[in-house]
């Protein structure tokens, strides 16, 4: 969408502008102004004033303006707050679309296109990941992206996003990856870690008498596949 201001010259640009611009940054989208000056909208959040102030900077140069390090976590926490609202999810929509967040690298997921989520809503916590809508899963967003805290985006953004816009979620994975030796499938026990392998080996050992059916172990650990 385009504002009045968006024709001014890039050199004067607005510390948004700046900031969402910023290699590393592309998963953020653009919080209006109308949005961070609503009183309500920064109900709860602990903030210095100085740091409000250079968020809502129109002209910033960050060669010359002075910046206190907050102004990040501040921005951060607002745009959590923005992209839950229904003007946030249609910025969001558009990203997703486009691609902006990354792929599912899961090979069934056919390179479904993900969502940021954090792991925590409060900010320090842990950097942002990226959740696929078909397995369901979370993973590492692209190494430039990988720095940005998980609080920008919160725990429940893409749940929500998909509550508002059901259409948008993909059908679950046909395909489900299958280990096989020369064809045949592994069995449950062979995929086990050794130490949990031994336990269950005497575990069967003992309900194979107790149900006395005429199963003897295997020595086999390959079930043919029917
Ligand atoms: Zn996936």
């Amino acid at each position: 969408m385009s504002s009045p201001q968006s024709n001014e010259s890039k050199v004067n640009s607005s510390w948004i502008d700046w900031f969402v611009g910023m290699k590393g940054n592309e998963f953020l989208c653009r919080v209006p102004i109308a949005f961070i000056e609503s009183k309500s909208n920064l109900k709860g959040l602990k903030h210095k004033p100085e740091a409000l102030q250079i968020v809502l900077d129109p002209i910033f140069d960050s060669s010359l303006d002075w910046v206190s390090g907050y102004e990040a976590e501040l921005y951060g926490m607002i745009h959590a707050r923005y992209i839950l609202s229904a003007h946030g999810v249609d910025d969001m929509r558009l990203k997703f679309e486009r691609g902006d967040f990354g792929r599912c690298p899961r090979f069934y997921c056919d390179r479904q296109r993900t969502l940021p989520v954090g792991l925590s809503d409060k900010w320090g916590q842990s950097t942002v990941k990226v959740y696929c809508p078909r397995c369901n899963d979370i993973f590492k967003p692209r190494s430039r992206n990988e720095m940005l805290d998980g609080a920008m985006f919160g725990t429940s953004f893409p749940h929500m996003f998909f509550m508002q816009l059901p259409m948008l979620r993909p059908q679950p994975p046909v395909e489900k990856y299958v280990p096989r030796i020369h064809g045949f499938r592994l069995h449950e026990s062979a995929l086990k870690p050794l130490e949990s392998r031994e336990s269950s080996t005497a575990n069967m050992g003992s309900s194979a008498t107790s149900s006395g059916t005429s199963s003897s172990p295997s020595p086999s650990r390959i079930d043919q596949d029917v």
